[in-house]
């Protein structure tokens, strides 16, 4: 088990040597894995990889990937572990700076040693017994030398693997903010990303829309047509999406069947197209069910657009898109409405 004193990036590299030990790939979620078990705060896991090991010889990648079904998977990541990684990261980024300073430094000193060797040797040819002494010298100097060859290639050692190891880092955290049934970001990466955004629109003065998109009376067709086709419906429905947005927009899965796409750069008018674009994208979709190839009917969106206002903050901004985004459901669903038009009548853009 870890110790709870030992830094982070040593709980790292004994979670690396670990899985290597173990025969599994240093892939993000086989590094959560092993964190888990090794940082001893899951004893049910850890008794189920040695039950794993006892019964398999080794713990093979499907059993791995069922352990991490069976214990870790959840639809976000607990805000501990993220800490963790945050830490860890800022931590292997020190590491990394000291060990490449210091390896400029004894390249440094390589140079002005072999340098001096050199000098010593060529100013003794003429002078013997000065010669015998300085040649003490030049050994002392040569060893130094080699010694320093040597530490070198250790650092340069524990950079490749400091780096291998921030690799990783950077794929978990990755992996912790997208919603993991759609591919999408998820409720957490959303929430990050709408701070950042707000701030640097306010500060190039540059615009920022948000869509709120919700499927319309999905409670109905989960209860008609089962819960697995209606998380098909979901992928299908972010899969649309994501072919209608660009790579600086943020699209995430904001809850249930609702997903937000933030839209740096668009203006109200910018938004209500693209918003017209998606709903008119998913209601043409003739879904059917794979195996009995079973007409399902067409599902249709209710879509609020807003558009960030000098006083707006996160919180506001949201809040006045999700206004639209309900009177798109009572102006009978199928819908984009937009804060210019909340309040008149609702320009009724699809079939109801
Ligand atoms: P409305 O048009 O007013 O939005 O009606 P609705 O039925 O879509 O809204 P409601 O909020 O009553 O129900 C949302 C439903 O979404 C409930 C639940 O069955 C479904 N849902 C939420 N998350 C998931 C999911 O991950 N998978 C599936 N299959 N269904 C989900
Ligand atoms: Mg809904
Ligand atoms: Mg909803």
């Amino acid at each position: 088990m870890i110790s709870g004193g030992e830094s982070t990036h040593k709980l790292a590299i004994i979670v690396l040597e670990g899985l290597k030990r173990a025969g599994l790939p240093a892939s993000p979620r086989n590094y959560e894995l092993w964190y888990a078990h090794l940082d001893g705060r899951h004893p049910s896991l850890t008794r189920d990889i040695e039950i794993a090991a006892d019964a398999f010889g080794k713990v093979t990648q499907d059993n791995a990937d069922a352990l991490y079904r069976a214990h870790l998977q959840r639809a976000d990541l607990t805000s501990n572990v993220v800490d963790v990684i945050t830490r860890m990261n800022a931590e292997v980024a020190d590491l990394s700076e000291l060990v490449e300073k210091t390896g400029e430094h004894a390249t440094g000193n390589n140079k002005t040693l072999g340098g001096l060797s050199e000098q010593l040797r060529q100013s003794t040819e003429d002078y013997p017994a000065v010669g015998a002494l300085l040649e003490g010298v030049v050994k002392v100097a040569k060893d130094m030398h080699a010694q320093n060859e040597h530490l070198e290639s250790r650092l340069a050692e524990s950079a490749d693997e400091i780096t291998t190891l921030q690799r990783s880092v950077e794929d978990i955290e990755a992996e912790a903010m997208k919603d993991p049934l759609t591919g999408v970001a998820n409720r957490a990466r959303f929430d990050r990303a709408i701070y950042q955004y707000i701030a640097e629109a306010k500060a190039l003065d540059n615009p920022l829309s948000l869509l709120l998109a919700d499927i319309d009376h999905f409670k109905g067709f989960n209860d008609q047509w089962g819960h697995q086709t209606g998380d098909q419906v979901l992928r299908l429905v972010a899969e649309v999406m994501t072919r209608n947005v660009r790579g600086t927009d943020t699209l995430a899965r904001y809850g249930g069947e609702e997903f937000a796409i933030l839209l740096p750069g668009a203006d109200l008018n910018n938004a209500i197209r693209l918003a017209e674009r998606i709903r008119g994208a998913v209601e043409c979709r003739r879904l059917k069910k794979r195996k009995t190839d079973q007409d399902l009917g067409a599902i249709t969106m209710s879509i609020g657009v807003a558009e960030m206002h000098d006083a707006d903050s996160a919180g506001s901004l949201i809040e006045r898109a999700d206004e639209c985004l309900y009177a798109a459901k009572g102006g009978g669903r199928n819908q984009v409405v937009d804060e210019q038009s909340l309040g008149a009548p609702a320009a009724n853009s699809g079939a109801a």
